[in-house]
């Protein structure tokens, strides 16, 4: 089957063609700038072919508009006819409690992820405008959500409760919810197949390293606590994102310098976490090799984030009575062995042990990078969303249940 997959943002549109028979990309590529000047269209196909297209896009319907006929062009397509698409696979980031797993969308699961608006008010919208452009244009292909939060959905309630009125949870719904679901789901799958045992027999840890960072702590076949909760602030120190923090230095802080939630917003998301601690870049590299030339606030940065994941490689641990595999994924997680090397560093007392050279060689590949007596196994393990949105849609098109 051919399986569209996309991933709708405020102003872009990032896309796959797979082949979910194959398990490969036909194409993938993003439209960016939706509605400003300069919007573009990026597509690399299987072959090597690229394309750069700059021109006017001025809504999400307009985008996949171009999208769809870049696929089917003659000298940049994969397709012939539209008709080819067989479903379309879209990453929705909040399910709310509704989804523990992902769902052909119908008018009634529509009315739900429109109800969870209020949760994610950043991100439902677009993933809606994105579900509604290609119910449009593809009026003949299933559609199916694939949520973010979905794999954290059973949690236990002491894991997702927030110490809070009571009544804010049964009025707001107001608890942790976790994101990148996907993601964590994706790679503990690969841990098990690596390590040659069972899903439901291990206890896992996944570390999720990207633009944004998470971590979950998966026993026996589920995530049983993660670090993002009821957005996706809250946890490791990110890129801009602050992650843990005590909820009264925002009160006071709005209080000294007047600001409006909306910027109080903007100081928690973009103007915190490396960049914040840095003063120079929320891009990873940037701070590892300016700490590397013995610039201090990078290092400090290095050290918050990694210390942070340290401490919660030991909550997750005592968490689950002990500890078979962590995993380590997404653009920090896959590139960087100083960031897992410091991560790691102290736990040896656990049974953690890393091997710096498999450590230093183990870059964007599947790979082994503990010691032979480490008693937890640490492996590095590239993650693929987009692969497990067009499996989960192709199993729901067939009537087959995903994992
Ligand atoms: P993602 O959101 O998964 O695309 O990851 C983006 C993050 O990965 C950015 O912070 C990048 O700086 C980081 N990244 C990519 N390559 C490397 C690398 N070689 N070393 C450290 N961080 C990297």
């Amino acid at each position: 089957m051919k399986i569209m997959v996309l991933n709708c943002g405020s102003s872009s549109v990032k896309y796959q063609l797979i082949d979910s028979d194959q398990e490969n990309a036909l194409a993938k590529g993003v439209v960016e700038r939706i509605g400003m000047s300069g919007a573009s269209l990026k597509q690399s196909r299987f072959d090597g072919d690229k394309l750069h297209y700059v021109g006017e896009i001025l809504d999400h319907t307009m985008a996949i508009e171009n999208v769809l006929a870049v696929l089917m062009s003659r000298n940049h397509g994969v397709i012939k006819d539209k008709n080819e698409i067989d479903a379309v696979g879209h990453r929705v980031v909040h399910g709310g409690e509704k989804f523990e797993a992902s769902v052909l969308i119908t008018r009634e699961v529509m009315d739900i992820i429109k109800d969870c608006i209020d949760l994610a008010p950043l991100h439902n919208p677009h993933n809606i405008k994105g579900i509604q452009a290609a119910q449009r244009l593809l009026p003949d292909a299933p559609q199916v959500a694939v949520f973010d939060t979905a794999f954290h959905q059973n949690m236990p309630q002491h894991a997702y409760m927030y110490a809070l009125p009571y009544s804010l949870y049964r009025k707001y719904t107001i608890r942790r919810y976790g994101f990148h679901g996907t993601s964590h789901r994706y790679v503990s799958h690969i841990a098990a197949e690596m390590m040659g045992k069972p899903y439901s027999k291990l206890r896992i840890i996944t570390v999720h390293l990207g633009n944004g960072c998470s971590m979950a702590a998966i026993k026996d076949g589920y995530s049983i606590d993660t670090s993002m909760g009821f957005t996706p602030v809250e946890g490791l120190v990110m890129g801009t994102r602050s992650g843990d923090i005590d909820p009264a230095i925002i009160l006071h802080i709005m209080g000294q310098e007047e600001l409006t939630l909306a910027q109080a917003n903007t100081l928690l998301n973009k103007h915190s976490g490396l960049w914040g601690i840095s003063g120079i870049s929320s891009d990873a590299r940037e701070i590892i090799e300016e700490a590397g030339n013995g610039n201090k606030r990078a290092q400090l940065a290095l050290d918050v984030m990694t210390y942070r994941i340290k401490k919660y490689i030991g909550a997750y641990t005592a968490a689950m009575g002990g500890l078979d595999v962590l995993v380590f994924t997404a653009g920090i997680g896959e590139n960087s062995p100083v960031v897992r090397e410091m991560a790691c560093k102290g736990l040896e007392l656990m049974g953690l042990k890393i091997d710096p050279v498999k450590n230093k060689q183990a870059i964007k590949t599947r790979m082994e990078i503990s010691k032979e007596d480490s008693k937890a196994k640490v492996l590095v393990i590239p993650t693929n969303e987009e692969l497990v949105i067009a499996r989960d849609t192709r199993d729901i098109v067939l009537g087959t249940k995903p994992d």
